[in-house]
């Protein structure tokens, strides 16, 4: 089969790229048995050696194809996968996660929090497994952060400073989205310090920001602080 948006390979590279994930989905954490699909990460059809191939589900492949999926997502989990990670692992009760030898190389115990997704067509908000939103301590720290930002960028307007329309959080998240390629919690945890760094440098610059800092007063808490203080 040749048709359009079908990648011609052999039967030894599927079988090797349908053992890099393990046979499950990296997006949605499907088995891939009847439904295994190759997406080509570059859409270029000759180009079909296995660092530009990913084995997915056929849900997840249409909405790749249909670029629903940001590159930037694809890529993540594609070196995950080539990191010996899988970046999804669906909570099995009973599962043994901590044994070295589960579902085919899986490195399940890289993992902490829940991938949950429910059935392929019903696409609710959804928890990347490796992500920064599947870190609650992560997490917890970037929306203090990008909450201090959006009250910094309030109070600018005390300052004199212009703005358009009413700042709130979602617009700083967007703000964000648009830097980094997507929304702060489906940042995989390796952009945690790059996000953290620019939040901060994102406070420290507004004209409030600005004002404590030569006052000598700061602007955010640091990670671990913070951490400590909201623990109960
Ligand atoms: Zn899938």
């Amino acid at each position: 089969m040749n048709s359009k948006g079908r990648v011609a390979i052999g039967n030894a590279q599927r079988t090797r790229l349908l053992q890099e994930v393990g046979g499950i989905c990296p997006f949605c954490g499907l088995e891939l048995i009847g439904s295994l699909q190759i997406h080509q990460i570059d859409r270029v059809s000759s180009n079909t050696i296995d660092e530009n191939l990913l084995a997915v589900c056929a849900s997840c492949h249409e909405q790749l194809t249909r670029q629903l999926i940001p590159d930037s997502e694809v890529f993540w989990r594609k070196r995950a996968l080539q990191n010996g990670v899988h970046p999804v692992r669906r909570e099995k009760p009973g599962m043994n996660v901590s044994g070295t030898d589960n579902r085919g190389g899986i490195i399940a115990q890289e993992f902490h929090g829940k991938v949950v997704i429910e059935g392929a067509t019903n696409r609710g908000p959804i928890i990347l497994s490796g992500s920064i939103g599947d870190n609650p301590d992560l997490y917890r720290y970037v929306e203090y952060l990008i909450k201090r930002l959006t009250t910094f960028r309030q109070a600018g307007e005390s300052f004199g400073q212009k703005r358009r329309g009413k700042i709130h959080a979602g617009g700083t998240r967007n703000i964000l989205a648009n830097e980094f390629d997507n929304l702060p919690k489906d940042l995989p945890v390796e952009k945690f310090d790059d996000l953290v760094l620019t939040l901060k440098q994102k406070i420290d610059n507004t004209a409030l920001g600005r004002k404590n800092h030569a006052q000598g007063i700061r602007n955010y808490h640091a990670f671990e602080e913070h951490g400590r203080k909201k623990k109960k």
